[in-house]
């Protein structure tokens, strides 16, 4: 299968050929010709699988196909073929400036993506212009909260292609009058289950509500129950419904590893050991809060590591110069939260190391999706304390995989490994008799140590 036999426009085919992409993932293969064909979709498939493409590709392809039909309404109408616009190099981070050369109507963007964060955003603009690199004079804008205004205003005035979003921010533009969504013609709600935990229900429909009922709507969740299945039902026409990989077969390319810690200097024995490891080409360790965060990146620091937090509380500014430096590769090192994490693309990342559990177990799938990125292998490595065995159980659970226990020598447990409660009979209910109620919410916050170490106030 190439991507030339999915129908996609030379100049499409060059970009991908030029990002390296020799043929298309099993969910671009599944996905490229129904939504090329106008259906829409609901579409579920693994962290890293490659799901931007298999929309921004159609998408583009939409706006390809507008060129062509404003070229041909030109010639129709004796209008001299304008010359072709400049192609914009790259998106510019917060709201591009239309490029001059562009037809000057201003209409609203043609394709609007919805995605849960900042970082998600900027993420999916990247790849519109990497994708869309040749397709003359692309306007790709994105709206993202924690960003003045200003930029943003000036890109949605302007003529428009594509248009990407979080939410929340794009709500406030529209009530201020200052976005159009007439025009849409595609929309794209990626990872939808996220932004619904996030929230963001009545902005969605709100959003909708401005867009044309004759548009394309595609989905992409983990999955289309509850919440998201009802707002699908809603939102979208016939859909097909596209399961790439299952949960179960995900991460085939990503090793899982799980040490058990008798305490919290343990722990960050284990921590200190990992990162010393020579195949480890850069890593993310993600914390529980972030106040652990900036507590274990200036430990890190002060042990001579290149290592850098990210998380919510931090500036815009400053959370895309750390995504930056990890880039670049000026940082080994990144410690994150789960929420800032999401986004992440950076194919270096060999490790992944669960130093806090994630408070729920699909962010776990999410976490180790960080690594194994673009065809090459990965490391999850999660370190946990006799007091995370309920929620690794819910991990196991979830993933429908084993955790190997491994041990690193002479930092090898003192104490016996907890029971294995996920080799227990299971009710059909889906509770199992684990030693731990299976219902009791996860609760990493409010315990004591007995050890008295550095450690922050949570
Ligand atoms: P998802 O949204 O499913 O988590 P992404 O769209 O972010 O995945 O893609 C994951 C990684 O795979 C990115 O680094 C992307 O550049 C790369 N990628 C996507 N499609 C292909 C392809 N056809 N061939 C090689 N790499 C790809
Ligand atoms: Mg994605």
């Amino acid at each position: 299968m190439s991507f030339e036999a999915l129908n996609l426009n030379e100049l499409l085919v060059r970009a991908l050929s030029a990002a390296g992409y020799t043929e298309p993932t099993s969910v671009q293969a599944e996905a490229i010709p129904p939504a090329l064909a106008g259906r829409d979709l609901m579409v579920s498939s693994r962290t890293g699988s490659g799901k931007t493409a298999s929309f921004m590709l159609p998408a583009l392809m939409r706006v390809l196909a507008a060129r062509e039909q404003a070229a041909a309404e030109r010639k129709a109408a004796g209008v001299e073929a304008a010359p072709a616009p400049r192609p914009e190099r790259g998106t510019e981070r917060f709201g591009d400036r239309p490029s001059r050369g562009a037809p000057q109507q201003a209409k609203g963007p043609r394709v609007l993506v919805l995605a849960p964060t900042r970082e998600l955003a900027l993420q999916v603009a990247k790849a519109a212009s990497d994708y869309g690199r040749f397709v003359p004079g692309l306007r790709v804008a994105t709206v993202v909260g924690g960003v003045p205004y200003g930029a943003q205003l000036a890109a949605l005035r302007g003529p428009l292609d594509i248009l990407i979003a979080t939410p929340g921010r794009l709500i406030d533009h529209l009530g201020s009058g200052k976005c159009r969504l007439d025009q849409i013609e595609m929309l794209v709600l990626d990872e939808a289950d996220r932004m619904l935990d996030m929230g963001f229900i009545d902005d969605i429909r709100l959003i909708v509500d401005a867009t044309p009922a004759k548009r394309q709507t595609v989905m992409y969740s983990a999955t289309f129950s509850g919440n998201v299945g009802r707002l699908a039902t809603d939102l979208l026409r016939e859909p097909q419904r596209i399961e790439a990989t299952s949960q179960t077969e995900s991460h085939s390319d990503i090793e899982q590893r799980l040490h058990w810690a008798d305490d919290f200097e343990h722990k960050n024995a284990l921590l200190d050991h990992i990162l010393t490891e020579r195949d480890l080409d850069q890593a993310v360790v993600f914390t529980s809060t972030q106040r652990d965060a900036d507590w274990l990146a200036d430990r890190l620091h002060e042990m001579g590591h290149s290592v850098a937090s990210l998380h919510g509380g931090m500036p815009q500014g400053r959370r895309n110069r750390v995504l930056q430096g990890l880039r670049s590769k000026h940082l080994r090192v990144l410690v994150a939260t789960d929420v800032a994490a999401r986004g992440i693309d950076v194919p270096t990342i060999s490790h992944v190391i669960n130093y806090g559990l994630p408070m729920k177990e699909e962010d776990y799938v999410h976490r180790i999706g960080r690594t194994g990125r673009a065809g090459r292998s990965g490391l999850a490595v999660t370190l946990a304390e006799r007091r995370d065995s309920g929620m690794i159980h819910r991990i196991q659970r979830y993933t429908t995989q084993r955790m190997p226990v491994a041990t690193i020598a002479g930092l090898e447990p003192k104490r016996a490994e907890p029971p294995k409660p996920f080799d227990r009979p299971v009710r059909p209910g889906g509770k199992s008799f684990g030693p731990r109620p299976a219902g009791k919410p996860f609760k990493p916050a409010g315990k004591t140590f007995s050890k008295a170490g550095p450690r922050p106030a949570r």
